[in-house]
């Protein structure tokens, strides 16, 4: 099992979850949305080999955490991994817009300039100008964009980019996510939940359920499902050894 995304920190039980998420899942990128949970948060769940937690600034808090800016650019140096960082562009967050662009590109540059880092991308209703600002940045990063719901032209546009994907069971709820999916190149999707935002009827999604997507991506790319989950296992390895 992999999750890509998700919000371990922010699940009711997560103290005790993080041992059952350890033993179930291969790996679990947990996302954080402010520099001061990733300090937390990397404290909370050290210790789990196989659970990785990423350095973020949530794009859609980016106001009330602006104080935050200096730690999150001098954390960057030190984290393996970045997220969730990103543009939104809803119409209850387009205010920090301008904000929101400027922490990302700073966060962007600076990844770069520590030798590349591999991020989890939030790119709600923003697909445009997030992919405008990878382009502008990103060298040696790798960008994975999470959830990504853009056009079926920016879903090409990344693709032709280089970027990776998450996709989880609640983006291929609707028929636009499984569209999107199918362009997606094979070699460069992983699992994620995106829980516990991404609920599951009354309860979040675990993070052991990312690969419920094993079965839409099977019919998406004509696969069968054991020739999927080994082509997103192998997409983790190679993900991961662009670390060393
Ligand atoms: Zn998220």
């Amino acid at each position: 099992m992999i999750d890509f995304h998700c919000h371990l920190d922010l699940y009711p039980n997560a103290r005790r979850l993080v041992n059952q998420v350890a033993a179930k899942n291969r790996f679990t990128l947990v996302v954080t949305t402010s520099p001061r949970a990733w300090q937390a948060t990397s404290r909370v769940f050290a210790g789990h080999s196989n659970i990785k937690v990423a350095l973020g600034l949530h794009p859609e808090i980016v106001a009330q955490k602006e104080a935050e800016r200096g730690l999150l650019m001098s954390c960057v140096s030190e984290a393996e991994f970045i997220g969730e960082v990103g543009l939104d562009g809803s119409v209850q967050h387009r205010h920090t817009r301008a904000l929101q662009e400027s922490i990302l590109k700073a966060v962007l540059a600076e990844c770069e300039r520590c030798g590349g880092r591999i991020l989890s991308v939030h790119s709600r209703n923003a697909a445009g100008p997030v992919l405008d600002c990878i382009e502008q940045y990103c060298r040696v990063s790798i960008p994975v964009l999470h959830w990504f719901s853009g056009t079926l032209e920016e879903t090409r546009r990344a693709v032709a980019m280089g970027c990776w994907f998450s996709v989880g069971p609640a983006m291929l709820r609707g028929a636009k996510g499984r569209r999107i999916l199918e362009e997606l190149p094979k070699e460069k999707v992983l699992p994620e939940t995106d829980g516990p935002f991404a609920r599951n009827g009354s309860s979040p999604f675990m993070p052991w359920e990312a690969m419920t997507i094993v079965r839409d991506v099977a019919i998406a790319w004509n696969m069968t499902h054991a020739s999927v989950n080994e082509q997103l296992d192998q997409n983790l390895m190679r993900l991961l050894n662009t670390l060393i």
